[in-house]
C-alpha cells in the first residue's frame, strides 16, 4: 500500500500558530487517475513507488488517501498582486507534509488542485490537466537548467471536470519545494499586527533554511540580506535562459529563493527585453527586463515586515533596511555582468566588456534574433537557418568578440567549456510545450514524454534535438499565457 513508499515526516510547520494555518485534508475526487510519476525526482526524495499498484497511486497522488504520518494543512499568507495588497492562503493547496530524508534534507509536500479551503475565496480549489502538466514539464526542465526550483513529483487526472471558459479535465500536481514560506507568509502576519507571531515564523525560518545567521548580532538584518542575495542569484539565472515568470506577486516569491507558481510563464525566442506572455500584464510589469526591478520592489515589501526585529528605533530599521534594499543594484548588476561574461565564455574582466554585452543584446533586438539560439551559434552549435548571423552589423561585433576572448590565456577549449555550461542548447520551447499538452488532453502521453526526454540533458547537443531546437514559426506570435487554470 501507499505506506510502502518509504515517507519519513515530521510536520514541523503543522505545529505552529493556528494564525498561520488550517487544518485541512484534501477534498476527495471521483476517480483518479496517475499521469505522470517522476522516478528520477523519487529517488532523489528517498521514495520508491516502484512496488505499488498503479489504483493506489492514483489514490495517494490525488490526495484520496494520506500515508501515515501526513498531517495536511492549508497555508495563510498575504501579497501584493500586481501591486494591489490582498490576504490570500492556499486557496487549491494543501502542504500533506514534509518528508526528511536520510542526510537531513527536508521537503514538503503539496498538492496543488486539491479542493476549497478557508482561503478559497470566490474559486473552486481545482486545477485543470494542461496546466498542472505545464508546470511539470516547465518546472523539471528549470531544475535541469541548473535553476533553482520547486519540483513536480506527479499529476494525477481527478475524473472531473472543472469549468473555465470551457470545461477542462481536472488534476492535481504534487510538489515538491524546499518549503513554501513566501514573502507573502511575512506580509500576512504583518497584516494581522500579532508581534509574536512574526517573532516565531522568524526563528522557523532561520532555524529551518538559514541556521547559520543564528549566531548574526542582526538576525533580521543578515535574513534580509541574504535573501536578496538568493532572490538576486535566482533572477540572474531566469536572465541567463530567458524565462519571464510572468506573475511575479509577493506571494509568489520563496523566501528558499527557488522558482515558485508556473503559471503564465514562458521563455522567450526572440530577443526583446520587454516580453511579455501573460494575458492579463497589460502594462507590463513582469516583463523580461523588469525582473530584477520587481523582485527588488518585492525585497523592499520583505524589510518592512521585519523592521521591528532589525532595530527597536524604527526610523533606524528603516535606514538599516533600506541601506541593504539600496545595494541591490550594484549587486545585481556585477553579478549580470558575470553571468553574460559566461555566456560569451569571457575569463577575467575588460573596461569594455559591458559595452560589448550591451551590443550583442542591442543587435539581436533589432534582428530579432533568437535569445538561446544566438549563443549556440557563437558556439559553433548550428542549426536550420543561420541566415540572420551574416548581418555585416553582427561580423563587425563578433570581431570585436574574437579579439575579447584572446585576452586572459583564453583558449577555445577553454571558452566552449564555459559557454556550453551556461548556455542550453535545448528550452521549453512555448509551441512545443503546447503540442505535448494538446496531444496529453487528448489521451497521448507520448509527445510530452519525448518532450521531457530532451529537457532532460539541455546542455548537450544530440541527435534527437533537431525539432525542438527551432524558435516557433511566425505564426506562433502573438504566443499568450493565462493564470489561475
Ligand atoms: P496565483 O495567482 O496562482 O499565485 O494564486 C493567487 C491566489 O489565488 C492563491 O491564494 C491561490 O490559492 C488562489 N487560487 C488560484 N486559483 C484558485 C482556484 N481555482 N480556487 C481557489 N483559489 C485559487
Ligand atoms: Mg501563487
Ligand atoms: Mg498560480
Amino acid at each position: 500500500d501507499i505506506n510502502k513508499a518509504g515517507w519519513s515526516f515530521d510536520n514541523t510547520y503543522a505545529r505552529l500558530p493556528n494564525d498561520l494555518l488550517v487544518k485541512q485534508n484534501p477534498i476527495p475526487v471521483k476517480s483518479p487517475e496517475l499521469i505522470i510519476l517522476n522516478k528520477d525526482l523519487s529517488n532523489d526524495l528517498n521514495l520508491n513507488f516502484t512496488n505499488i499498484e498503479k489504483e493506489n497511486l492514483s489514490q495517494l497522488f490525488s490526495g484520496n488517501l494520506l500515508p501515515t504520518g501526513s498531517e495536511s494543512i492549508a497555508q495563510a499568507y498575504a501579497g501584493h498582486q500586481f501591486g494591489h495588497f490582498t490576504m490570500l492562503g492556499d486557496g487549491r493547496a494543501v502542504l500533506m507534509g514534509e518528508h526528511v530524508l536520510k542526510n537531513g534534507d527536508r521537503y514538503d509536500i503539496q498538492f496543488k488542485g486539491s479542493g476549497k479551503t478557508p482561503f478559497s475565496r470566490s474559486g473552486d480549489g481545482r486545477a485543470a490537466l494542461g496546466p498542472m502538466l505545464r508546470e511539470y514539464i516547465v518546472s523539471e526542465a528549470m531544475h535541469e537548467l541548473g535553476v533553482n526550483t520547486t519540483r513536480s513529483l506527479a499529476v494525477v487526472k481527478t475524473g472531473e471536470n472543472v469549468i473555465r471558459e470551457t470545461h477542462l479535465p481536472g488534476a492535481v500536481l504534487t510538489r515538491i519545494a524546499t518549503s513554501h514560506i513566501r514573502v507573502g507568509t511575512f506580509q500576512y502576519i504583518a497584516a494581522t499586527q500579532k508581534e509574536q507571531n512574526l517573532k516565531i515564523l522568524f526563528d522557523y525560518v532561520i532555524n529551518r533554511h538559514y541556521p547559520n545567521i543564528k549566531n548574526s548580532k542582526n538576525q533580521a538584518l543578515d535574513l534580509l540580506k541574504t535573501i536578496i542575495n538568493v532572490q538576486i542569484n535566482l533572477v540572474i539565472s531566469w536572465m541567463r535562459v530567458g524565462f519571464i515568470h510572468g506573475v511575479m506577486n509577493t506571494d509568489n516569491v520563496s523566501i528558499c529563493g527557488e522558482t515558485i507558481d508556473y503559471g503564465p510563464c514562458a521563455f522567450m525566442d526572440t530577443y526583446s527585453p520587454e516580453t511579455v506572455f501573460s494575458s492579463i500584464d497589460h502594462q507590463g510589469r513582469y516583463s523580461f527586463s523588469n525582473q530584477p526591478k520587481i523582485i527588488k520592489w518585492n525585497l523592499a515589501r520583505f524589510a518592512e515586515c521585519i523592521l521591528t526585529l532589525i532595530d527597536d528605533d524604527k526610523d533606524r530599521a528603516i535606514e538599516i533596511a533600506s541601506e541593504a534594499i539600496n545595494s541591490f543594484e550594484n549587486i545585481y548588476e556585477e553579478k549580470w555582468l558575470n553571468m553574460m561574461r559566461d555566456k560569451l565564455g569571457l575569463f577575467g574582466e575588460d573596461i569594455n566588456d559591458q559595452i560589448l554585452i550591451m551590443e550583442l543584446l542591442t543587435w539581436m533586438h533589432k534582428n530579432k534574433a533568437d535569445y538561446t539560439n544566438t549563443f549556440c551559434f557563437l558556439m559553433n552549435e548550428k542549426f536550420s537557418d543561420n541566415k540572420i548571423y551574416n548581418d555585416k552589423n553582427f561580423l563587425i561585433w563578433k570581431e570585436k568578440w574574437e579579439y575579447r576572448l584572446k585576452l586572459n590565456n583564453n583558449s577555445p577549449e577553454k571558452y566552449l567549456k564555459l559557454m556550453h555550461s551556461v548556455n542550453p542548447i535545448i528550452i521549453p520551447r512555448n509551441h512545443k510545450v503546447e503540442e505535448a499538452l494538446t496531444a496529453a488532453n487528448n489521451g497521448d502521453l507520448e509527445i510530452m514524454n519525448k518532450l521531457l526526454t530532451v529537457l532532460n540533458r539541455p546542455y548537450e547537443n544530440h541527435s534527437s534535438i533537431i525539432d525542438f531546437q527551432s524558435p516557433a514559426p511566425s505564426t506562433n506570435k502573438a504566443y499568450q499565457t493565462f493564470c489561475g487554470t
